[in-house]
Formats: C-alpha cells, sequence, structure tokens
C-alpha cells in the first residue's frame, strides 16, 4: 500500500513533533487529540517551530505555509477509516492506549499498519489488541522530533517483515536513521536511560548533590549534551515514571523501582517543562 497519508493521534510533544517531519516530508498529516483546544495548541507548537526554520534561513514563508497546510486536525478517530498508516503518540499509559488501539482497528482499513511510538509498553501485547499483529509496530521517535535523528525500530512477536520494511522505509524517507531491536520493557533507548534519570533522582533524595551539581558533573564529566535532571524535565517526569514502572513490572527486578521523590513531584504536578515546573522552574510555561 502506499503511504500518502499518515494518522498521528496525541498532538502532545511527540504527537505535534512527529505530524510536523511528516508533512515536511510531503506526506499529508491527520492529527488527532481529545480536544479542540489540544490539537489547537499542536498545531500552533508546529507553527512556532517551523517559524524557528524561517527565522534562520533553513525554510522559507512560502515553505512553512506549505507544510502547515499539509496537517489536518480531527477530534474524531472515525476520520482514520482515511489514513494509510497510524501512529500513536497519546499518554504512557495502557489504559489511555488500549482503547485506542481497539477503535484503530475497527476504524483503519485492513492492511493499515499501526504502530506506537510508546516509550516502553509491550509492542507484542499492544498488537494483541488488534486483528492484525503482523501490521503492528514501535516506531519510537527521539524527543524533539525535528531534530533527532533516531528512530528506535521495535518488532513485536507477530511483526512481519514487510511491516518492518515499510516503517524503516518511511523513517528513511523523513530524512531519519531507523535502529532495530526487539520487544522488550523500555526496548534500548529506555532500559538504559530512564535508570539513569532514576538514579540521578536518588542522588538527589539522598542528598549527594544539589540539581546543578548533579546535572554539571553528568553534563561536563561525561560530555552529555545536558544532565539527567534537565533531561527528565524535557521528557516529562510522568512518562519518566510510567517508564520506570513498566521496566520494575516487566523485568520484576527491585533495581527499577522509581524513587519516591519522582513520585511525589508526579502527585503534585510538577511534571517538568510542559508543566513550567519539575527538577528546574519554567517561567510562564506553567
Ligand atoms: P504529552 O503529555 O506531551 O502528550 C500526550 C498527548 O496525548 C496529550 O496531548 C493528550 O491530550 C493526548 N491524549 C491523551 N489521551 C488521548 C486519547 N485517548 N486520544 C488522543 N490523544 C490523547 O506526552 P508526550 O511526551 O508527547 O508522549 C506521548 C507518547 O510518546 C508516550 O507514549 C511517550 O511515552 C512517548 N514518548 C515520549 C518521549 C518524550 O521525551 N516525552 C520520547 C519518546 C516517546
Amino acid at each position: 500500500m502506499d503511504i500518502n497519508t499518515v494518522g498521528v493521534i496525541g498532538a502532545g510533544q511527540m504527537g505535534n513533533g512527529i505530524a510536523h517531519v511528516f508533512a515536511a516530508s510531503g506526506f499529508q498529516v491527520l492529527m488527532h487529540d481529545v480536544s479542540e483546544a489540544f490539537v489547537q495548541k499542536g498545531l500552533a507548537t508546529i507553527g512556532r517551530n517551523l517559524q524557528r526554520g524561517v527565522d534562520k534561513g533553513k525554510l522559507t514563508e512560502g515553505e512553512k505555509d506549505r507544510i502547515l497546510k499539509r496537517v489536518r486536525t480531527t477530534t474524531s478517530l472515525d476520520d482514520f477509516s482515511a489514513v494509510d498508516i497510524a501512529i500513536e503518540a497519546a499518554t504512557e499509559k495502557w489504559d489511555v492506549k488500549k482503547p485506542l488501539f481497539e477503535k484503530l482497528d475497527a476504524t483503519c482499513r485492513e492492511g493499515v499498519i499501526l504502530a506506537s511510538n510508546t516509550s516502553s509498553i509491550s509492542i507484542t501485547k499492544l498488537a494483541g489488541l488488534t486483528r492484525r499483529p503482523e501490521r503492528f509496530i514501535g516506531m519510537h521517535f527521539m524527543n524533539p522530533v525535528p531534530v533527532m535523528q533516531l528512530i528506535e525500530i521495535i518488532r513485536g512477536l507477530a511483526t512481519s517483515d514487510e511491516t518492518c520494511d515499510t516503517v524503516i522505509g518511511l523513517a528513511t524517507r523523513l530524512g531519519k536513521t531507523p535502529i532495530q531491536c526487539n520487544d522488550s520493557p523500555g526496548f534500548v533507548s529506555n532500559r538504559v536511560l530512564i535508570p539513569m534519570i532514576n538514579e540521578a533522582i536518588y542522588a538527589l533524595y539522598e542528598g549527594v548533590g544539589e540539581v546543578e551539581a548533579i546535572d554539571g558533573i553528568m553534563k561536563l564529566g561525561m560530555n552529555h549534551p545536558m544532565g539527567p535532571l534537565t533531561l527528565a524535565d524535557f521528557i516529562g517526569l510522568d512518562t519518566c515514571l510510567s517508564i520506570l514502572n513498566v521496566l520494575h513490572e516487566g523485568l520484576g527486578d527491585p533495581k527499577y523501582r522509581p524513587c519516591p521523590l519522582l513520585i511525589k513531584y508526579v502527585d503534585a504536578g510538577w511534571l517538568g517543562r510542559k508543566s513550567g515546573r519539575g527538577f528546574y522552574e519554567y517561567g510562564d510555561k506553567a
């Protein structure tokens, strides 16, 4: 099946980024979220990010407008009967994703690939919700999507070679680098990254160092582009906690238990950049 129209579910930081890169590569995009306010916020973010490209001379005003015109929005999944692939980037919770994939499976045409941008939830288990597990795959974009090169491609137990090849071809058309791995909690990226972030939060919790010291030591000492607490704020503390819970439950090893300080921050609504406060404060972003 030729892929011309891409459906994206979730217009948050990942969803609007995914919609942005597909539209910028010439695809028609249908971006969905639960309310008109959320889809409009996602669309405004794409506009702002494209404008940055115009300001830097990487894009003309005309190109920006043409890209934006390729993104249509909806609050009804019924409109997904017209898409050629659906990529889900909704909140990292099983209870959110389960009804979404049941509905997508019922709505999308036969043969349409269903992909999830989940950071950690089992691709095999999500595929099991549908009647097309061979057409189900993990397509894990990195944040911020327009900037980051990698797409981690996760094969579920039943994912077919054809589905894998199609998605790898798509990633390449976006100018990204796809790298394949197998389905396991957290895949490769978050199996390695999130325990490091959790350990940094434990270091803060136990008074080993202040926020700036922990970040400064890891940034300068390990040559990382940002410290682990800055990165946690950037990812979203709710997302970090959800991933840790999946690692903890899925692998059954106490080394993955979420730090109580992370749980407390999420309970307080301190979710990082997107809520205006996490390990750092972000002024008017609240
Ligand atoms: P976010 O909180 O910024 O956005 C989530 C969006 O999903 C919100 O706009 C919310 O309204 C929407 N949503 C919730 N329920 C929905 C439903 N039933 N139908 C449609 N939309 C719904 O979160 P995010 O950071 O964009 O994460 C989205 C997904 O991407 C998660 O699975 C996350 O694990 C994954 N991911 C996140 C990152 C990251 O760095 N934040 C990186 C890679 C993958």
